[in-house]
């Protein structure tokens, strides 16, 4: 029993075990089968963990058992665990999750983030809470309004620690530590770690022990990436193009701006693709009904900014597309794992300008260390070694003109050397629309059979 990967293994209680039953999971992932224990044994923890590996039961299922061992002997109705998050979003996805794995057990939790009315969120908080999930912003608000206190934490859990840090919460974070009791139990959850990073742990955390389940490239390797030289004035044609030809049905597409996310998602509209955009910007009614038509398959689309597609829980998203590559790089290394989920496979794909996404598309390139295979699809794409003084006019609309690999090969100084670009076909056809793989021309750089890369054997590790 005991060498067995169970959940009943780890140590958990049987009211915890069965709301995992219901919840259909048979067996606990690397990041579960390592926090689980050290969280159960009390101690600090440091985990290396992306969304999709499991990790918010990594804390949740062990907070809730310690929880559960003392609740009678300490019930203040003060919250006594504490989940900061850095985005509405995933608050209420962490609260759905805490709820489903305490179904059968006596305690409440409780989310509080912005967006929606603070006077519902104060009247909710005066009934007792144990475990509260939180924005840091909200949170602070609701304590100095004095609605809560969290003199009775034991617990605190940073999520995605490295995103709010990227999103300027250190000042908030450490003002919420100093309203806890010094003495507690801290979790760090990060998917990358930076300095900063590093600095908040050595100061939160004591004798932690360390997970790793999830080294940063793991990801990227499960996921099948191309990428797609096009002029930003002809992405949203090719977008419509592959979205309509290749049938791609739940995509989640990367818009770097709130506005071009706003407008993207409304031409996507426009021709006859149901899309809805998610960002900061809209109201938190609007973002919880997009995702749950997207989550329901009544959107095909969704185009978000990076900090709103954090909050995104749909299991196996089949496509992810980035409109735009990020600023940085381990953004993109975020962005692709949203597919190819828990051993799912998944395809991202990136549409990069060669006038001004080279550098972008090179760090990135650096830091999953591999370079991403470019797909050709004729009459859209462009060949990056060309500058933009040699590309056709950005309203050229015949196939002909759009077809940019006449100059193919004319710039031999191109600074990308290492594609070996000068293998792609000088005048690639476009393939007949009801061909396997539509659209797509031989790719440059990996010789892949005529037929279209969908049939290619490549696959990379699947286990999670
Ligand atoms: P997370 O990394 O916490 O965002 O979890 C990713 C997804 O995996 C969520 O939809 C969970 O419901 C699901 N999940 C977590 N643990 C397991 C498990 N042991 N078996 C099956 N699914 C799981």
């Amino acid at each position: 029993m005991q060498s067995e990967n169970t959940f009943a293994a780890l140590g958990l209680a049987e009211p915890l075990l069965r709301a995992l039953t219901d919840a259909g999971y048979t067996t606990p992932t690397p990041i579960q089968t390592k926090g689980i224990p050290a969280v159960l044994a009390g101690g600090d923890l440091l985990a290396a963990a992306q969304t999709g590996t499991g990790k918010t039961a990594s804390f949740a299922l062990p907070i809730l058992h310690r929880l559960m061992e003392t609740a009678q002997r300490t019930r203040t109705g003060r919250p006594r665990a504490l989940i900061l998050t850095p985005t509405r979003e995933l608050a209420a996805q962490v609260d759905e999750s805490v709820r489903t794995y305490g179904q059968h057990l006596p305690l409440r939790s409780f989310a509080v983030y912005g967006g929606v009315s603070v006077f519902g969120q104060s009247k909710a908080l005066r009934r007792p809470v144990d475990i509260l999930v939180a924005t840091p912003g909200r949170l602070l608000d609701h304590i100095s309004q004095g609605n809560l206190s969290l003199s009775d934490i034991e617990i605190l859990v940073l999520d995605e620690a490295d995103r709010m840090l990227d999103m300027g919460f250190i000042r908030d974070i450490r003002k919420i530590m100093d309203k806890m009791p010094a003495k507690r139990q801290n979790l760090l959850f990060s998917a990358t770690f930076n300095d900063d990073i590093r600095g908040l742990a050595n100061s939160l955390l004591t004798n932690p022990v360390s997970v790793d389940v999830a080294p940063r490239n793991t990801t990227a390797e499960r996921v099948d990436q191309s990428l797609m030289m096009v002029p930003q004035s002809g992405k949203r044609d090719l977008l419509i193009h592959l979205i309509q030809e290749q049938q791609w049905f739940q995509v989640l597409v990367f818009s770097r701006t709130k506005h071009g996310a706003d407008r993207l998602s409304e031409q996507l509209t426009r021709a006859g693709i149901p899309t809805a955009a998610l960002h900061g910007n809209k109201a938190q009614n609007a973002r919880t009904r997009a995702l749950d038509q997207f989550k329901r398959g009544k959107l095909q689309v969704l185009v978000a900014t990076d900090i709103a597609a954090r909050g995104i829980d749909v299991d196996s998203l089949p496509m992810v597309v980035n409109f735009e590559l990020p600023n940085v790089p381990e953004d993109y290394v975020h962005r692709i794992g949203r597919t190819g989920r828990a051993g799912a496979e998944g395809k991202a794909v990136s549409l990069v300008c060669p006038d001004n996404e080279m550098k972008q598309l090179r760090a990135i390139e650096r830091v999953i260390n591999a370079p991403i295979e470019r797909i050709v699809v004729a009459g859209f794409t462009v060949d990056e070694t060309r500058t933009s003084r040699q590309r056709p006019p950005r309203d050229a609309k015949a196939p002909s003109q759009r077809n940019g690999h006449r100059h193919g090969r004319a710039n031999p100084d191109s600074q990308n050397t290492r594609n070996a670009d000068s293998k792609r076909p000088a005048h690639p056809q476009r393939a007949p629309r009801d061909a396997q793989g539509q659209g797509r021309d031989k790719p440059a750089g990996r010789s892949l059979g005529a037929q279209g890369r969908d049939a290619r054997p490549r696959r990379f590790g699947n286990s999670d």
